[in-house]
């Protein structure tokens, strides 16, 4: 079953842009689906939609269980607070839901493991390579333990090995967790290699062009 659904969904900007026009998308639950198109065609708009930041200009998103509609979103950049250490980073979506230190730290430290970096702890941001950062932005959008995760060309600003290390870890991740995944990227050899679905966009109005399967399904409940 969908675990969203994006139906007939259209977002005019108030400058006049058309940035999604006529957009249907099903995500299925449990699926690692890529969202693959040049610059401006919408991608990012797409996520902040599913994540309530922005309403859709007509058409609807469902969810069809309220109970998923916990989601992680990871951003181009980890957009990490400085001053604060990486425990403190990662357990900030519990803080703000009014989880107290002691009661978050099980659940943050099973966080840090799961993105390699539970020795890291007490580190500051300074003190941590870009990949790292990356994981640490990573933790901190599942240590909510949500079944959506949003990610934004996460990988983007890093170089092509930690790129790869991380694409790797990610996907052992998925398939251990079993995880929905959307991952926005315009690189084709991203999408091949970790989705098992592609759905490719254009621009100038953003829309789909295709939707393609490139694995077995993943039922997962
Ligand atoms: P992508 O993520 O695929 O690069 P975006 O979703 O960021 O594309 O943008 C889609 C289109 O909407 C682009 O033409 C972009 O310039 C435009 N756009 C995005 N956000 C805004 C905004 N807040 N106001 C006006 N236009 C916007
Ligand atoms: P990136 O993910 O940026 O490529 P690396 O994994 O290459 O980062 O690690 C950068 C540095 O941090 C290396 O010196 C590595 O030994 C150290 N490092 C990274 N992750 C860990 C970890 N989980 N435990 C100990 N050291 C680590």
């Amino acid at each position: 079953p969908p675990i969203v659904s994006l139906q007939g969904v259209n977002k005019v900007f108030s400058n006049g842009t058309v940035a999604l026009k006529d957009m249907t998308l099903d995500i299925r639950m449990g699926e690692f689906l890529s969202l693959l198109g040049p610059s401006g065609c919408g991608k990012s708009t797409v996520l902040r939609l599913i994540a309530g930041l922005g309403e859709p200009s007509s058409g609807r998103i469902v969810w069809p269980a309220p109970d998923d509609h916990e989601i992680g979103f990871v951003f181009q950049e980890p957009t990490l607070m400085p001053w604060a250490t990486v425990f403190s980073n990662v357990w900030l979506p519990l803080r703000l839901k009014g989880v107290s230190k002691a009661a978050a730290r099980g659940q943050v430290m099973q966080a840090l493991e799961m993105v390699g970096l539970d020795g890291f702890a007490q580190a500051y941001p300074r003190e941590l390579s870009g990949g790292m950062k990356m994981r640490v932005s990573i933790a901190r959008a599942l240590v909510t333990r949500p079944k959506l995760l949003l990610m934004d060309e996460p990988f983007a600003a890093l170089d092509e090995i930690t790129r790869f290390k991380l694409n790797n870890d990610l996907l052992h991740l998925w398939e251990t967790f079993g995880w929905t995944v959307v991952f926005v990227t315009h690189s084709v050899f991203e999408s091949v290699y970790l989705s098992s679905r592609i759905v490719v966009m254009a621009a100038r109005p953003g829309r789909v062009v295709e939707d393609l399967a490139i694995d077995a399904p993943y039922p997962r409940d």
